[in-house]
């Protein structure tokens, strides 16, 4: 027995776990869980559990539905809200079909098969995200906890507690919390969690939505992370803040640079921009997606870069002189729904094909692009993100770099269940349509 599974076994042990969860995550993000008893955790480990993936979204075609779920001893950890005696824990699997080969339908795989490339090249991929959610005191239609803006400190009992039992929460499970804060819209709050490697925080993410609705549920409130909730507020975005390593040493820094950025940054940013329009669909996967990258309230809708810029799909966040290890790039796409395991694989692979092509970068964007006009635009080399998830799948149906990345399987599951999703959407008489028309025409 290795030493990890001991650890677990012994944890177990000691701490009266009776209940073990296995968790993964299907293709669009959502969490799935089978709890084991004791007994099996041991077996589980060596040999997997098998279970059918048939029923699962993403997962299986029927003719090939026995999946085995093997759990990761390195991510056990007790579940904080259930009782303390007979408690509750949880790992996360890696998913394999029967004879032992990865199943290509587990976004785990997809992430772990882009981080080996960027380990081939020497990179270890590092990710700090700032998430946003909103707090309400009822679901639909939905009634904002508080009416707290940005950075506001809001009374006890309106978030400020929440957020407190939540980073409670959270720093039990391992997860370190570095900022949180009010946010600009009413009921809506973020959390930064500290940069971990892109595994541990996809994992952690998913823990982290899980946390986040517990708590909530515990205070008679609801917690969501629906991209866009409100017409007239802001959305939820999930900011991301990325940086290669090599060994100890942060690839993205150079000191003598006038932006304190070294080459491989230049050419990783480079390669976002260009293919940002690619893989939008996955950093922004439903419909509601685009109702937040519509042109408001800091969410962007142009594929360029700045230091300030906070209309801009990327920002080079400014950090303490000498302070090597800051040196980062955000992208501020993704929202608060997203599928960790597969945007950090195709924004990885966005950057390095950047650097492997040694993309040359496009000026940085000073002014708010969306005052430019399209003609200016294009003379600077600004692509335009997807405007609907009906756009963004065309864009993605055509590019290499996510058929690549995602593999047969998930991209073409991926595209099916996302155009259904739209024509779905295509067919709604909207309550706007109604108020609009139904009087005067
Ligand atoms: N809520 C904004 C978004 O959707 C971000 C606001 C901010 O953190 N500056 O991206
Ligand atoms: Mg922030
Ligand atoms: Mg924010
Ligand atoms: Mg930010």
């Amino acid at each position: 027995m290795d030493r990890q599974t001991e650890y677990v076994l012994r944890s177990m042990e000691e701490r009266d776990i009776r209940f073990v969860r296995l968790w993964f995550t299907d293709v669009l993000g959502v969490l799935k869980s089978v709890a084991i008893a004791p007994a099996e955790v041991e077996g589980a480990i060596s040999e997997g559990v098998g279970f059918d993936g048939s029923a699962i979204e993403g997962f299986a075609r029927v003719f090939e539905s026995d999946m085995v779920a093997h759990p990761d001893p390195s991510t056990f950890q007790v579940l904080p809200w259930r009782q303390l005696e007979r408690g509750t824990a949880r790992m996360f699997c890696d998913i394999s079909l029967p004879d032992g080969s990865p199943s290509f339908a587990d976004p785990r795989y997809v992430l772990k098969r882009a981080l080996q490339k960027a380990a081939n090249l020497g990179f270890t991929f590092y990710i700090h995200p700032e998430i946003e959610f909103f707090l309400l005191k009822q679901l639909n239609p939905p009634v904002p906890l508080d009416d707290g803006g940005y950075f506001d400190h809001t009374t006890l009992g309106d978030g400020t507690d929440f957020r407190r039992d939540a980073i409670t929460m959270l720093e039990k499970m391992g997860i370190s919390v570095e900022f949180s804060h009010h946010e600009a819209a009413p009921g809506q709050h973020e959390i930064d969690l500290r940069y971990a490697d892109a595994l541990t925080m996809a994992d952690n993410i998913m823990t982290f939505r899980v946390v986040i609705r517990e708590v909530a549920v515990s205070q008679g409130i609801h917690a969501t992370f629906m991209p866009k909730p409100f017409s007239q507020h802001a959305g939820s975005g999930m900011h991301t803040h990325m940086s290669l390593f090599e060994g100890d040493t942060n690839a993205f820094y150079d000191g003598a640079d006038e932006y304190r950025l070294s080459k491989t940054a230049r050419h990783f940013i480079a390669g976002l921009l260009r293919h940002a329009p690619e893989i939008t669909a996955v950093t922004n996967q439903w419909v509601n997606s685009y109702k937040r990258l519509s042109g408001a309230s800091e969410a962007p809708t142009y594929a360029c870069w700045g230091r300030a810029n906070r209309s801009a799909l990327i920002r080079v966040p400014q950090f303490a002189p000498g302070k090597s290890s800051s040196a980062r790039i955000e992208y501020r796409a993704p929202d608060a729904a997203v599928n960790p395991y597969l945007a950090y694989a195709l924004m990885l692979n966005a950057g390095l094909a950047g650097i492997e092509g040694e993309y040359e970068l496009q000026e940085e964007t000073e002014d708010e692009v969306w005052r430019l006009s399209a003609r200016e635009r294009r003379a600077l080399g600004i692509q335009s993100l997807p405007r609907s998830l009906d756009d963004a799948l065309n864009i993605m149906e055509n590019s290499e770099l996510a058929a690549e990345t995602l593999g047969e399987h998930v991209f073409e599951y991926f595209m099916r269940n996302k155009r259904e999703e739209f024509e779905v959407y295509r067919q709604q008489v909207t309550p706007w349509e109604l108020e609009r028309h139904i009087a005067v025409l």
